[in-house]
Parts: structure tokens; C-alpha cells; sequence
């Protein structure tokens, strides 16, 4: 098992508690409440950027979240966590410094980014997508494949999960 590091471990606990506040208990984790209660929007379009390789968007003075509607399910399941994320832990960095944060890119990876305010935006979205009570009840009996299916996320990500608890 690797442990997270300390830095990274109010992110986890933040992604705890917002699924004990929305009774989210059984994966695939639903939004919709989650979304609601946090006074966030959600709107899934294409980018047309050529720059880009643009996954997701964060317009934090009007609480949007805009998502790559071309990306895969997986991935903007896991935007859409990651950004509810630095939604929670880091709306004050993103207020004082607009722009700073607002886009990620496709070729960053969970476990290598070094901006420690993505490793925890990363982190809150693994935990939030698959957090330990549910991987219990599946990890013993599941394949890595199903797991993807239940829980919706890609095999990185309940890769990460695996090694980091069990
Ligand atoms: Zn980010």
C-alpha cells in the first residue's frame, strides 16, 4: 500500500464529508445533489480551441463548471470531480489569482503533476469518485475492468485507489 502524503490528506477528508452531507453511498457517485447544494452549474460543450486539449473549465465568479462534452465518460466524470474540488479547497486561491487554475490538460496524470494545488484537486476527485466504503464492498470480488464500469472511472484511477489502501 503507498500512503498519501499529509499535504493531501484535507483534500481526501473534504471529499468524505461531501458525500456523507449528499448521502451519496453507492457508486457510480451522482452529481446532481452534490452540484445543487453547491450552488454549482454544469455545462458540457465542445471546445473548439485548437490550442487545446481542453478537458474542463472553471468560471468561479459565476460557479460554472464547464466540461469537454467530447472527452469520454470517464474523463469528465473525473473533471467534473477534480474541479468540484479546487471548487471547495481552493476557491480563494482561484479568486485572488483568475486564470491561474482554470484549465487543465489531457497529457497531465494523476500521480505526477507537481503543482501540489492539482495533486490535491486530483486526490479530492479520486476519493470522491472512489472512496474506501465502496471500493470495499467490490474490491474482492471485482475484475480492474468491472470496477471501471461500476464506479465509472478509468483504470488509472481505481489503479491509484487500489495502491493507496489496500
Ligand atoms: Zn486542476
Amino acid at each position: 500500500m503507498i500512503s498519501i502524503p499529509p499535504s493531501l490528506a484535507p483534500a481526501k477528508e473534504e471529499a468524505l464529508s461531501l458525500l456523507r452531507q449528499y448521502w451519496v453511498e453507492t457508486p457510480p457517485v451522482s452529481f446532481t445533489k452534490i452540484l445543487r447544494g453547491l450552488g454549482l452549474s454544469l455545462i458540457e460543450k465542445d471546445f473548439v480551441w485548437d490550442t487545446s486539449n481542453i478537458s474542463w473549465f472553471l468560471d468561479i465568479e459565476n460557479n460554472t463548471i464547464y466540461i469537454n462534452a467530447s472527452d469520454n465518460f470517464q474523463r469528465r466524470m473525473f473533471t467534473l470531480a477534480h474541479e468540484i474540488g479546487h471548487f471547495l479547497l481552493h476557491k480563494n486561491i482561484l479568486a485572488r489569482e483568475p486564470g491561474k487554475y482554470e484549465l487543465v490538460y489531457r497529457s497531465q496524470q494523476i500521480e505526477w503533476i507537481p503543482d501540489p494545488i492539482e495533486q490535491q484537486a486530483n486526490c479530492f476527485a479520486a476519493h470522491l469518485l472512489v472512496p474506501k466504503t465502496m471500493l470495499d464492498k467490490y474490491y474482492h470480488q471485482a475484475s480492474i475492468d468491472q470496477l471501471t464500469t461500476i464506479f465509472w472511472v478509468s483504470k488509472q484511477v481505481i489503479g491509484y485507489r487500489i495502491a493507496t489502501e489496500y
